[in-house]
């Protein structure tokens, strides 16, 4: 089988400080794991916009589309602020999902035992968490026909639709079941099946792919509304929960923040199968630029490094190395080496982005 590809995209802000951390794990990843990537590193957001006049190169969009995955840091800044918007840093990351067409959107929910205290939860309910939320990304209500503001007749209305074909719901029904065979084998579907059609659609399409073509599978059923208060009751109840854009657009904040801090959050966008069967797939941090703290040393590394796991689970078939991965953040985690995004806690001993990249590496070495 040929090289695997990856197309790194660094950003603005901190994404290149970010970025370089996880260089760092790839590196050593070839050097002592004989997983070897074919790398490439471009421009994307203000850093494309400096250098082209744009903020993503029809060049970088094309190798973007050739690659098995994207890896990307983040894009923007107070620099950018005042340009015209069809220019904008943000324009490129749009560029991407648009072109890629990627539908489903991986957000992870998952708790490190050493950060159990920053959730707003009790310790019990998160430590250990993870669950995988596969949101719709380009359909739903935020792009269904009609909408608008009119008037009627004296006063203003206004409308958005919610829209789903079955084809759309079909395919992100098949990537988190995908997803679910890589993990624990269980997929909880969300809706709102008894007040709306587009609901009832949705939960009799996701039954028939399951029963079709993912047997395999253990499928639930569950309100969204419903499912936001399991969410916070007990979220070790699930494994993969799909649902629609609106709806996972909610309940994938409100499970992120079940873990803590932003510096943490991975993320995933998956779109319809390649020639070789990889998803076409870019892998991001949540975070933006974080322009505060931009060129400090003080950024966190670990949702990037978090996305690069994903990367190897979802587009690499490294799940291995995924976990060996996660387990070395654990690790670092558990030794109470904190950037400055966790610090708080006593005892805990501060470290640079640097370092905490360094420490990471360090612990895929003691682990080898
Ligand atoms: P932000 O995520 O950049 O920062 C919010 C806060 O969290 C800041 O105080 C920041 O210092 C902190 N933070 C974020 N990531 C961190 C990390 N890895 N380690 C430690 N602390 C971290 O959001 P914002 O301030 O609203 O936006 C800043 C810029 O980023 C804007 O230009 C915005 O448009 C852009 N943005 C980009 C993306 C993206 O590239 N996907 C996402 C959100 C915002």
């Amino acid at each position: 089988m040929s090289t695997p590809s990856l197309l790194i995209l660094p950003g603005d802000g901190i994404g290149p400080e970010v970025m370089a951390e996880v260089r760092k794990i790839i590196d050593w990843m070839g050097a002592n794991r004989g997983l070897a990537f074919e790398v490439s590193e471009d421009l994307v957001g203000g850093a494309a916009y400096d250098a082209h006049g744009t903020p993503l190169h029809d060049d970088t969009m094309a190798k973007a589309q050739e690659v098995d995955a994207v890896l990307l840091g983040a894009v923007g800044g107070p620099k950018y602020d005042a340009l015209d918007f069809s220019v904008k840093p943000e324009r490129g990351l749009l560029r991407l999902r648009k072109e890629m067409d990627l539908y489903a959107n991986l957000r992870p929910a998952q708790c490190f035992d050493a950060l159990a205290d920053f959730s707003s939860l009790k310790k019990d309910v998160v430590a250990g968490l993870d669950i995988m939320i596969v949101r719709e990304l380009t359909s739903g209500v935020y792009f269904g026909e009609p909408r608008g503001i009119h008037t009627e007749g004296n006063e203003r209305v206004g409308i958005n639709t919610q829209r789903y074909t079955e084809s759309e719901i079909d395919r992100v029904a098949r990537s988190a079941f995908e997803l679910a065979r890589k993990r624990d084998g269980k997929v909880c579907s969300m809706e709102k099946a008894n007040v709306m059609e587009s609901g009832i659609l949705w939960r009799e399409v996701v039954q028939e792919v399951r029963d079709k073509d993912y047997p395999d599978i253990e499928l639930s059923h569950m309100y969204a509304d419903a499912g936001a208060m399991q969410l916070t009751r007990w979220p070790k109840q699930f494994d993969v929960i799909v649902t629609d854009n609106l709806f996972g657009d909610l309940l994938s904040d409100l499970a992120a923040m079940l873990t803590g801090s932003l510096g943490m959050l991975p993320s995933a966008s998956l779109g319809a199968p390649m020639e070789n069967g990889r998803p076409k797939a870019l892998y991001e941090p949540v975070h933006g630029s974080a322009p505060d703290i931009a060129g400090q040393g003080k950024a966190n590394p670990i949702a990037c490094i978090l996305s690069f796991a994903m990367a190897l689970r979802y587009s690499f078939d490294q799940g291995e190395e995924a976990t060996r991965l996660e387990q070395a953040v654990e690790a670092v985690l558990a030794d109470g080496l904190r950037t400055a995004d966790l610090l708080g806690e006593e005892g805990a001993t501060p470290v640079s982005t640097s370092e905490m990249g360094d420490a990471i590496v360090a612990k895929l070495a003691a682990s080898a």
